[in-house]
């Protein structure tokens, strides 16, 4: 099985970077924890799929939040998408808690939870676009297309599942997780022959990976945070306050005392997160609080990333230190 984007999504990282560099009475606050609360929960409700998917037989390709761009050039996202000899699976993941209403006549999700409803654009909708789309792509680069079906998966084991009206055209396609490996041995009934060889799908995989182009938000732009209102300074790895100076190659907490030789490596991700993919010297003073130019370019240089520019605008590319 071969799994792909598995590590914490880059908003996530995005969010607590912003999290952690506001001012802890920001009046933004509380929103920016609730939509990090959520993200987290949906993409713990995805880790949690992992153990079902690995029941699955040894030749189904599984990924993992594949972004690509169809035909016209769109993106489009898959939570899930599994490619097998015979066939395809999209699916969307629904992870929120209490009761989740799927209401054909009006293409919505409702979502009861402590006597609030929330209503979300129809899950089933979304992943019929997503096939649309994905046959574009296929078809764009000439790759091979089995039938491709679709599910709407719901994490949370304490969901309640109610469908709207109760005869629901698809609610063969809405199911819970543990229901993944049942799905898919009616799916090996369903279509008997193998339609791809390894070879083919060894070089979808390949398509994948080549045109996969994960979301990057700007997450000030997202909250309307302006850049001056991102605390700078370097956080104590032990207490988390913004009291590290640096000293004699080290970094010293003025709160706590604590030492940290690299603790300038935590900011600067941050600042990958939160403003720009890549740093000059000037930057760097400014967000890490040294004065010295010299030692700015001490720590830039032991980073051993790209550099572009010259002598007076040189960058440094910190894209890799997110990986
Ligand atoms: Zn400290």
């Amino acid at each position: 099985m071969f799994t792909y984007e598995e590590k914490v999504p880059l908003t996530i990282l995005q969010l607590e970077a912003l999290i952690r560099r506001l001012h802890p009475n920001h009046n933004k606050i509380p929103a920016i924890k609730d939509d990090y609360n959520n993200r987290l929960s949906g993409y713990r409700g995805e880790k949690s799929l992992q153990y079902y998917l690995s029941f699955l037989p040894k030749n189904y390709k599984i990924f993992y939040g594949l972004r690509l761009p169809d035909s016209e050039g769109r993106y489009f996202q898959m939570d899930i998408l599994m490619v097998t000899p015979k066939y395809n699976v999209i699916c969307e993941v629904k992870n929120h808690k209490g009761t989740l209403i799927f209401d054909q006549n009006v293409n919505q999700l409702i979502q009861d939870f402590n006597g609030k409803q929330m209503a979300y654009s129809d899950p089933i909708v979304q992943v019929l676009r997503q096939r649309i789309q994905f046959h574009s792509f296929l078809t764009k680069h000439k790759l091979p297309i089995a039938p491709t079906e679709i599910l709407v998966i719901v994490s949370n084991p304490h969901t309640i599942i109610k469908m709207e009206p109760s005869n629901h055209p698809n609610a063969n396609n809405i199911i819970r997780t543990e229901s993944i490996p049942i799905k898919t041995e009616k799916f090996e009934v369903k279509y008997k022959k193998d339609l791809l060889t390894p070879t083919q799908i060894g070089k979808m995989a390949r398509y994948f990976k080549k045109f996969h182009k994960p979301l990057q938000t700007n997450i000030l732009q997202q909250y309307q945070i302006s850049e001056s209102e991102i605390l700078p300074g370097v956080h104590c790895p032990e207490c988390l306050t913004l009291s590290m100076k640096r000293s004699k190659g080290y970094w010293i907490c003025h709160s706590c005392n604590y030492q940290s030789k690299d603790a300038h490596m935590d900011t600067l991700k941050d600042f990958a997160l939160l403003f720009n993919r890549s740093i000059t010297n000037k930057e760097c003073r400014q967000f890490l609080q040294i004065s010295s130019i010299k030692i700015a370019t001490t720590i830039l240089i032991s980073l051993e990333v790209n550099q572009t520019g010259g002598k007076k605008n040189r960058a440094y590319d910190l894209m890799d230190l997110l990986k």
